[in-house]
């Protein structure tokens, strides 16, 4: 799939832009502050619902404005999607797709998928684990909508749950009906993590030893709260669940919160056996999550059959020349955006481009 057009009104520092933008390579220079990310967030927005800088609409209409407005035309394999979406400061955002308004923002995933690369995704090794979480839930909600309604769910059953546990301060209760709910719902969130960590694992590896020249062996483990195994089904891991909530009910009264669950799950990423996190260079850690990244978009392609949009905002300069060069080389089929402040910095031999000048919100 790719981006044909984007139109921006009163969107962050634009007051109106109108762009056709290159099937294959994007690159957005200009100097800081201008609105380089801008482009790319609108066109995350298009994509996930949200802004992956803020969770604050708001912040996204022009200052002086009291409504933005953003339309991407893609291209895909069945044909052109057109995608609305109107943010105002005061009311819900508003989003169409090819004209029809959506009841629920759900709705808008699976439409146009994109994998976006930052500085910031160095959180994702060196954050905590809330980083993680969020890495695994936002790549899976892209592709498979039905996650994403389980995990509001399971957020909403958890939320009741706690101010159960909060309000009845160190009493026992009987949370049975509630521990069924979680461990239901959680359950399926756990399986669908596990199967696309797995997935996804075996392509970062794959990646990571080519980028290291078969030198290094990244891994990526899902680590539960709850003591899964490979073999383990939905209702396996339900039980299990809920034998750990009865375990851990005395915690949980003392704690007054949920101690167990997705919702304390982490990643486990490890270069030959040594987690990245605590033992890994700055260069380790960035490839690490090249090879993430990398990984990510062969695994939308085999999921929906097309290639994602791919977003890189700002990382160029944070790579060698080498793997620069591997990365550009491995986008010949991907629409890319690249933002830059120094055009010189790309050593891009990819003469199949466009190239956009951003001064002041202006291109
Ligand atoms: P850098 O190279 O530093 O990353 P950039 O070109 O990516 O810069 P952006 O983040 O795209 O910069 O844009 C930042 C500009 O947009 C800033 O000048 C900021 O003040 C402005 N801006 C952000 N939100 C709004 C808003 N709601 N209304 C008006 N201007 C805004
Ligand atoms: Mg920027």
């Amino acid at each position: 799939m790719y981006l044909k057009e984007l139109k921006l009104l009163n969107y962050r520092n634009y007051d109106s832009l109108h762009i056709e933008v290159h099937p294959k390579l994007n690159i957005i220079v200009g100097e800081n502050a201008q609105g380089k990310t801008n482009v790319i967030e609108a066109i995350y927005l298009c994509a996930i619902g949200k802004s992956f800088r803020t969770n604050k609409d708001q912040e996204l209409v022009k200052l002086d404005k009291k409504q933005a407005y953003i339309k991407a035309i893609l291209e895909k394999a069945n044909g052109e999607i057109e995608i609305e979406m109107k943010l105002d400061k005061e009311e819900k955002k508003k989003i169409k797709v090819n004209r029809i308004p959506l009841i629920k923002m759900g709705e808008l995933l699976g439409n146009l998928n994109v994998v976006i690369f930052s500085p910031d995704d160095l959180k994702i090794i060196k954050g905590g684990p809330v980083e993680r979480r969020r890495f695994i839930d936002n790549e899976i909600c892209q592709i498979y909508p039905k996650y994403y309604y389980h995990l509001n769910q399971y957020n909403r059953i958890l939320q009741q749950r706690n101010k159960l546990l909060k309000d009845n301060r160190g009493k026992k209760i009987d949370l049975d009906i509630w521990n069924h709910q979680l461990a239901n719902v959680g359950a399926f969130i756990i399986y669908n993590r596990r199967k696309f960590i797995k997935r996804i694992g075996i392509l970062a590896k794959l990646m990571h030893r080519k980028i290291t020249d078969e030198i290094e062996s990244l891994e990526i483990i899902y680590d539960s709260s709850i003591p899964v195994v490979e073999k383990d089904e939905n209702n396996d891991i339900t039980e299990k669940f809920l034998s750990e909530l009865k375990r851990t009910c005395d915690e949980e009264i003392l704690k007054k919160a949920t101690v167990v669950g997705p919702h304390r799950d982490d990643l486990l990423i490890k270069i030959n056996n040594m987690e990245v996190k605590n033992y890994g260079s700055q260069g380790q850690q960035r490839t690490a999550v090249l090879s993430l990244k990398m990984a990510e978009l062969e695994f939308i392609k085999g999921e929906v059959g097309e290639y994602p949009i791919l977003l890189l905002d700002d990382v160029m300069s944070e790579l060698d020349t080498n793997r620069q060069q591997y990365l550009i080389n491995n986008l010949k089929n991907i629409q890319t955006f690249i933002t830059t402040t120094i055009i010189e910095q790309l050593k891009t031999k990819e003469i199949n481009n466009r190239i956009f000048y951003v001064k002041k919100g202006e291109i």
